[in-house]
């Protein structure tokens, strides 16, 4: 596996200029900038980033990290000029053999949030399969219940169980939690926290059925794009893949990046 180049996306501690993005909840997140190295180039052709910086673009991605007085960052997106981008695939109800086949064949690398109840059991085998392939295991609540506004102690179990039995039946704990339908609040970062989970993840882009939905511009360099574990995951990982290689981009694991970046303030 190459070595991922990976930038600083953890300036935003220092409160570097952000702008707003919306999330599907209707909050608002501040992204910070993120300078470039030099020598390094991405292939993004974006050129309408505001930016307060004086990089010549386009050679500016975008950090995703808003760690400040956060007890873990929420990432959006990761800020890299390795030409690259994550699949993520969440909850893990539908188990088709042929993803196995897919993955085997293509070597495509993709991170898994696992819901808990769709997954323990006789599921375990499945994903195991995945992981012995690559993919890596991530926590994504137990029940699937939507955690924004639920007391402390509620999150913390929905959140850190499956960290613990993950770790039991993967053998690797999970160290990223995303938020069943992108809701959350401050006890779920406090939850995250406290059962060492390093960041919570949400999205910069959607891909489903074939159909790319991105929060802005075009599909470019340190997208995390959310898929689904459902029948029809083959074939959107193809016609994904296949994407991302015609913006000049290819797909990279999210956590060699993430975990190799600094993610706390
Ligand atoms: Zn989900």
């Amino acid at each position: 596996m190459a070595v991922p180049v990976v930038t600083a996306i953890a300036v935003l501690a220092l409160g570097l200029a952000g702008w707003r993005l919306l999330d599907g909840n209707g909050d608002t997140t501040t992204l910070a900038d993120v300078a470039t190295p030099s020598g390094e180039r991405s292939t993004t052709t974006e050129t309408t980033v505001p930016t307060t910086t004086t990089v010549p673009e386009p050679s500016i991605t975008v950090g995703a990290l808003e760690a400040k007085g956060r007890p873990v960052p929420v990432v959006f997106r990761i800020g890299t000029f390795d030409p690259v981008v994550f699949i993520t695939v969440d909850d893990g109800g539908i188990q088709r053999p042929e993803l196995v086949d897919h993955v085997r064949r293509t070597g495509v690398p993709i991170t898994m949030f696992l819901t808990e109840r769709y997954t323990s059991g006789d599921g375990v085998d499945y994903f195991r399969q995945l992981q012995d392939l690559g993919a890596t295991v991530q926590a994504h609540s137990i029940t699937h219940t939507s955690l924004r506004g639920k007391p402390l102690e509620f999150q913390t179990k929905e959140v850190c169980q499956p960290v613990d039995s993950y770790e039991r039946d993967y053998g690797v704990r999970p160290r990223y939690f995303r938020p069943p339908y992108g809701n959350y609040d401050t006890n779920t970062l406090l939850a995250a926290q406290s059962c060492g989970l390093k960041a919570v993840l949400w999205w910069s882009a959607t891909y489903n059925d074939g159909q790319l939905e991105l929060q802005e511009g075009p599909l470019r360099a340190g997208e995390i794009i959310l898929l689904h574990f459902n029948d029809h995951l083959s074939q959107d990982l193809e016609t994904l893949v296949d994407r991302i290689e015609a913006a000049g981009l290819r797909p990279a694991l999210l956590d060699d990046y993430l975990d190799a970046a600094p993610v706390s303030p």
